[in-house]
């Protein structure tokens, strides 16, 4: 192939201008990047060499050099990896292939300050070198091909690049930043020495870098960079050194390990700029050996509810890098936990398929939910600080453990944090109610809720059962598509007269979940919108007699709106559930909320055509006046098509809704 010149793809093109332009002060990204690039490349090598071990070639020890060039104002960094093909240097530089990434530029707003805040989210990969470059020279050569099908790819980061094919006999990839004035300190092995070993300590690789020595020993007072020796005065000698440690940070013991160092690998795995909210460290050992290192972030992604994102586990074996996002690893609704497994027991040639099916894996999989879920009852419990204990009625004082100052400032430092983890992925841990059920009870303990008497989202039911009233027998909550609806909602009206909490769930994913759960800890849920409403015991005798009352004389009343809405609703009857609405819609015990349906047809599913039950308040006065009411017809249906609307839904026909109101109002 000869010299040809070709465009970016459009997504690169922003991406590129915002990766140059928001980036500018966390620079020293870039280098992380390119070691990170490098380093997968030898890991794909040794994968593929698994089955063709002739990749190897000559060189098999797998290695990184970085080397830079003081005149030529350049950085190199080359791998003896897998390499690109022409078409991939072209496909894999020159496009935006994954999707996440794509959905991340379509979001940009070009407002530069929030755009920076998104790029957190996503690697920024290779085109963080156009923060320190004018221009980034690639050569490479994919291990098994010819060395005449060596590639060149040259661009300066603007509408396009040059690609060309090359004569290379040396396998993998070679990338030369041509450095921009403003960047030459990167041509300095202390600084990249530096960067090294911040971020890139783990990695397995040697991470070669040529050994200076000083020319001439004279000293003179010239700043920590050279030590206090003359300027200029480093000469390379040809002799190539370790500039990583090479020590994955989970095969180190905890206490060797700072919470820096823990956060700084996070950021690196996870290309989050935030640190986590936890983490969490542990050899396992029994019937399968693994290690597991995994981490709660702070902040959700952008695809967090596409249930087909991979999850965040890295797979090494015997500190072998093995796959990225190992989804067997971690149930769905744990996708957005990050971290690494190292397992002592699994194949290296393991593929995903076999994954699935394997033993070990199982055991690794149910030890990593433990263990995350074990982080999450952990950030619940200090979420609040314990509160301040009061004397006992009849005692004159309290006696509590002495806390140390150390262990104050760590309460002090949970504070909040599952809360914070509970608004990005609450949602998200609800649909372990139907994915695992052996973590149920776990799981329901760990779920918060608003309620009609709580603004925050942070009533648990444990909370809940706490204040229940005296003769309550069931945990009531109702789902709606907006707190407000729910808050709103006519269902609620006797609950809030009779002052009983319910819970207010507006996940879309809630009645799905509850679907699960029909009972915490021995005391049932119960939808305030689904069945009769039996508020058993929390009705007076009055009460009740008034509603067997009602029953009894609208008997001949609901028989004519019965056959009026015959078309619409499946039961018309009296309720004490209303106080201040005319009516309202429910289901039977059994059936799918109308707000499940609707969400399920808004999704295009299939979903039955659910005939609520008609309910109507025997003490409104729209209510009374229906008898003999000359437009019983038209009454009988607003009060239907009222009813919908005030859950958030819409009349079968808006416009027959309008003209019956509208004919009444003339
Ligand atoms: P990411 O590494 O997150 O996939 P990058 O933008 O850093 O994204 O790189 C894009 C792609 O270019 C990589 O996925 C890989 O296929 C290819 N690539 C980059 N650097 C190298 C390298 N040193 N050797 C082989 N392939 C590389």
């Amino acid at each position: 192939m000869t010299k040809q010149t070709l465009a970016f793809q459009a997504e690169v093109a922003q991406l590129l201008n915002l990766v140059t332009h928001s980036l500018y002060s966390n620079k020293e990204i870039f280098l992380r990047e390119f070691v990170s690039n490098a380093s997968d490349a030898c890991d794909k090598l040794r994968f593929e060499a698994i089955n063709d071990s002739g990749l190897y070639e000559d060189a098999p020890e797998l290695e990184v050099r970085v080397s830079f060039d003081k005149d030529a104002k350049t950085l190199t960094i080359t791998d003896n990896g897998i390499g690109m093909s022409a078409q991939e240097a072209i496909d894999h530089l020159g496009t935006i292939a994954k999707s996440g990434t794509k959905d991340f530029v379509a979001k940009l707003s070009g407002d530069q300050k929030a755009d920076s805040q998104l790029i957190g989210q996503f690697g920024v990969g290779f085109y963080s070198g156009f923060i320190v470059a004018d221009k980034i020279t690639v050569e490479s050569r994919r291990a098994g091909m010819k060395s005449t099908e060596g590639v060149r790819w040259i661009s300066s980061g603007a509408g396009d690049f040059d690609v060309e094919t090359i004569d290379r006999p040396a396998r993998g990839t070679s990338v030369t930043l041509h450095l921009r004035d403003d960047s030459m300190d990167y041509a300095s092995a202390w600084k990249v020495k530096g960067i090294i070993a911040k971020y890139s300590d783990h990695i397995s690789l040697p991470i070669l870098m040529e050994k200076e020595e000083w020319k001439d020993g004279e000293l003179i007072n010239a700043g920590e960079e050279n030590g206090g020796r003359q300027p200029g005065g480093m000469v390379k000698t040809g002799e190539w050194e370790a500039a990583n440690k090479g020590n994955a940070i989970w095969a180190r013991a905890k206490k060797d390990i700072t919470s820096d160092e823990y956060n700084e690998f996070y950021k690196q795995i996870s290309h989050d700029f935030e640190a986590p909210l936890a983490h969490t460290h542990n050899r396992v050992e029994g019937s399968t050996e693994y290690t597991q290192l995994l981490y709660i972030p702070g902040k959700a992604p952008m695809d967090l509810y596409n249930r087909e994102k991979s999850a965040g586990i890295k797979l090494y074996v015997k500190r072998v890098f093995i796959m990225d996002d190992a989804e067997a690893l971690l149930p769905t609704y744990l996708r957005f936990v990050k971290g690494v497994v190292d397992s002592a027991d699994l194949p290296l040639n393991v593929s995903r398929e076999l994954l699935q099916e394997s033993r070990d894996v199982k055991a690794i999989r149910e030890g990593c939910t433990k263990r995350v879920l074990g982080m999450l009852e952990d950030l619940a419990k200090h979420d609040k600080l314990p509160e301040v204990a009061k004397p006992a009625e009849g005692e004159a004082e309290v006696v509590t453990d002495v806390v140390s100052e150390e262990d104050k400032a760590e309460a002090q430092a949970n504070v909040g944090k599952y809360s914070k983890f509970y608004a990005e992925f609450g949602a998200v841990l609800k649909e372990g109610l139907g994915e695992d059920y052996g973590n149920k009870e776990r799981l329901a303990k760990l779920l918060r809720f608003a309620s009609s008497t709580t603004d925050t989202t942070s009533v648990s039911f444990a909370d809940y059962k706490a204040r229940m009233k005296e003769g309550q027998e069931a945990i009531y909550y109702i789902t709606a598509d907006s707190a407000s609806a729910a808050k709103n909602s006519p269902q609620l009206e006797v609950f809030k007269k009779k002052g009983i909490e319910v819970l207010l769930m507006t996940d879309r994913v809630d009645e799905w979940a509850l679907n699960y759960l029909q009972d915490f800890d021995g005391t049932p849920l119960q939808s305030v919108a689904k069945g009769a409403v039996d508020l058993g015991n929390l009705l007076d005798e009055t009460e009740k007699k008034a509603a067997e009352e009602a029953a009894e004389t609208f008997k001949p009343l609901l028989a004519k709106l019965k056959e009026a809405l015959k078309d619409k609703a499946q039961d018309v009857r009296v309720t004490t559930r209303l106080v201040d609405s005319a009516a309202c819609l429910v289901v039977q015990d059994d059936g799918m909320s109308t707000q499940l349906a609707r969400m399920l047809k808004q999704a295009g599913q299939a979903a039955p055509d659910v005939k609520p039950v008609l309910e109507v308040n025997a003490e409104h006065p729209l209510v009374k006046k229906l008898e003999g009411s000359v437009h019983f017809n038209d009454l009988a249906h607003i009060l239907f098509d009222q009813a919908l609307l005030a859950e958030g839904g819409l009349p079968a026909d808006p416009a027959a809704y309008v003209k019956r109101v509208n004919a009444l109002l003339v």
